[in-house]
């Protein structure tokens, strides 16, 4: 079952659009399922659970984190993972560099933008993150590669809203590559969509979706 989703989502995804299976609050032997169908990028959300899964799975796995991040894990996680697409502060930012220079890796990260109409969802407001790189506070950086924004739409059936939370994460990005003289390299990944709204998301110019209950089935917390 899990290895025909995964066949059906690579089949289903345009050419340039990666896929990252949310695997998280999922055993071992579900995500080598997946692993086993060809799937190489994986999505965790808790630090403690990634660490675990790491050494149970084939070195040539690319883990992506994509849960809120707290500072207090910053350390257990640089060097761990591929991307860690859920930088919600200039204070985890600052912590990820730090960290990272420390211990002689890069990280590749990308810029949550908070667009959906929950209070609960973490990331920079568009207008904030758009002067933060006006302000060209990237150039600080010193072990951090920023590779692009993601965003998570409203948590809602309305499609109209969630459409439009898209277009709203992509204009960010779109604004942020038509800023002058930013000389940011490799800044090319829109990550948005989930299980319920992907499709979605890729008209609205997603390049990497994020999805866990359509491959692996529902969540035990
Ligand atoms: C859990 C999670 C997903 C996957 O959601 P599904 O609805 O299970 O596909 C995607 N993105 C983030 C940030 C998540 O926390």
């Amino acid at each position: 079952m899990i290895a025909e989703r995964i066949r059906t989502l690579h089949e289903e995804l345009p050419a340039g659009v990666e896929l990252v299976a949310v695997s998280k609050f999922h055993p071992v032997d579900a995500l080598m399922q997946a692993y086993d169908a060809g799937q190489r990028r994986f999505g965790e959300s808790r630090v403690q659970e990634l660490i675990e899964k790491i050494p149970q799975m084939p070195a040539d796995v690319k883990w992506h984190f994509i849960g809120h991040l707290q500072t207090n894990k910053v350390r257990h996680l640089v060097g761990k993972c591929e991307m860690i697409e859920s930088v919600d502060s200039d204070k985890l930012l600052e912590l990820i560099d730090r960290e990272s220079e420390r211990a002689g890796v890069v990280s590749r990260v990308l810029m949550q933008v908070h667009v959906a109409k929950e209070e609960t969802k973490f990331g920079f407001l568009p207008e904030e993150l758009l002067s933060w790189f006006k302000d060209k506070k990237f150039e600080a950086l010193k072990a951090t590669h920023i590779c692009g924004v993601m965003g998570m739409a409203s948590n809602t059936d309305d499609m109209n809203r969630v459409g439009s939370d898209f277009a709203e994460i992509r204009r960010v990005f779109d604004e942020i590559l038509a800023i002058p003289d930013l000389n940011l390299r490799g800044f090319d990944t829109v990550s948005m969509g989930m299980s319920g709204d992907w499709p979605l998301a890729v008209e609205h110019g997603s390049n990497l979706v994020r999805v866990g209950t359509y491959i692996f089935g529902p969540r035990e917390y």
